[in-house]
């Protein structure tokens, strides 16, 4: 295959740390922005007597997508001759987790933007505290606005030193640290040449030493079902294959009914023709030999390496909700296309995410709260540990119609596992 992959790479930071000016410089100097754009906040520049920001390059573009209907306005791309970048824009804390708990943002790598000037801040922390979660490993570490602190090379080490020592607590080993003057295209596009002491490469080429991962095609397959139609005599199960692959005549498992038969046809969905295998990323529709009642919230995958099945999971929750997270009280749990009544069955801890100090007495958890606990759910769920497979291992939760809480599964309770 010659086509060029993709790689997600999400930009976070503490606010005014960098992160527009970064990614305004990565897109103009890769050619990535409309002439019309960089036009306009030149002049935008001027009239305000202020010099030419890249940061505001990055309003003006966004502003240029949201003109479009089917563009998400936080995924933005650009390319090098290696591959295609989209860069996942996380304006704040909360935007950040929802874009990575809904799924929206597939991050793979992660820019983190320290100012060498402000050094670590509280939300540098926090959003080394969620990368550590997510499971991000590639990590390369920003330090900005380097010409504030005369491209200091001491500096640059203590705060490699310090951040070091937060995020390898957190089991977070940035591959590179790069001192940058983002404003002034230090160590961007070119190696600077304030910085004589740096012997490493310059933003935009130092990305494309990201390893892509696996592909989801190349792991166990995961077909939750969204809906079963009736068309001529034939029941249609439709969905989103969200991991792995699925070939006429594969035999394959559907949980939690724990019945198993093959798959006699692929119909096309999306794609008109009728096809043998389909992968990863489709949305299809098949029939199967065995027509069971099948219903929306179903998985299918083969017999080996299935999901897991349970009333309760370990996880990991962010609260967003205006009201504190209490035992005992129902919501409704969202994972993949099941809904299913829940309640928090336990909160093991309450995680203060810049301290990383913890609180293992909690009764309730407030917004933007991180906490480990225990989700029972009414029905039997199937899901797959976050770090198993990330489609199936993430949810959020409702309370009403608002979304207050997102999460990531972590596996069984160890408790139950044990006394089985
Ligand atoms: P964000 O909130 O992280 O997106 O930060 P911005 O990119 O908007 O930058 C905040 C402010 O810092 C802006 O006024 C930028 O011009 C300024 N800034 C960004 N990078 C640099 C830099 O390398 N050097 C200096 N001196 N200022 C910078």
């Amino acid at each position: 295959e010659n086509e060029k992959d993709t790689l997600n790479i999400v930009v976070v930071g503490h606010v005014d740390h960098g992160k527009s000016t970064v990614i305004g410089r990565l897109l103009h100097d890769t050619h990535s922005i409309p002439e019309g754009a960089i036009e306009r906040v030149k002049r935008i520049s001027k009239e305000k007597g202020k010099p030419f920001e890249y940061a505001y390059l990055l309003d003006a573009f966004e502003e240029e997508q949201k003109q479009g209907i089917t563009i998400d306005t936080t995924q933005i791309q650009f390319q090098t001759a290696k591959r295609d970048y989209v860069i996942i824009d996380a304006p704040g804390h909360k935007e950040f987790l929802k874009n990575m708990i809904s799924g929206a943002a597939n991050a793979e790598a992660a820019l983190l933007i320290v100012d060498a000037n402000e050094g670590i801040q509280e939300q540098s922390k926090r959003h080394g505290y969620i990368l550590s979660l997510l499971g991000i490993k590639k990590v390369y570490v920003l330090v900005n606005k380097m010409d504030l602190i005369g491209y200091s090379e001491e500096k640059f080490t203590e705060i490699e030193y310090e951040m070091n020592r937060f995020l390898n607590n957190l089991n977070v080993f940035p591959l590179k640290y790069i001192p940058i003057s983002a404003f002034y295209g230090d160590n961007m596009i070119e190696k600077s040449k304030n910085m004589p002491w740096y012997s490493g490469k310059p933003v935009l080429e130092a990305i494309d030493d990201f390893e892509k991962g696996k592909g989801l095609e190349n792991i166990d397959l995961r077909f939750p079902i969204q809906d079963v139609y009736k068309f001529d005599a034939r029941r249609i199960i439709a969905g989103r294959i969200e991991s792995g692959r699925l070939r006429v005549g594969d035999q394959i498992l559907i949980s939690p009914s724990n019945r198993v038969t093959r798959v006699k046809s692929i119909e096309a969905w999306v794609e008109k023709d009728r096809a043998d295998t389909v992968e990863a990323g489709m949305s299809v529709g098949i029939t199967v030999e065995d027509e069971f009642f099948n219903k929306r919230g179903e998985f299918i995958s083969h017999l080996e390496n299935p999901p897991l099945v349970s009333n309760f999971f370990e996880a990991n929750l962010f609260w967003m909700g205006k009201q504190s997270l209490v035992e005992n009280k129902k919501y409704k749990l969202k994972l993949a296309t099941q809904e299913v009544e829940c309640e928090i069955f336990a909160i093991n801890k309450v995680i203060d995410a810049t301290t990383l100090n913890t609180n293992e007495d909690a009764v309730a958890v407030k917004t933007n709260d991180v906490a480990e606990v225990i989700l029972k759910t009414k029905d039997s769920v199937t899901f797959d540990p976050f770090h198993v497979n990330q489609h199936t291992g993430r949810f959020v939760l409702v309370d009403g119609y608002d979304v207050c809480g997102g999460g990531i599964v972590s596996g069984l309770v160890k408790a139950l596992a044990a006394d089985d």
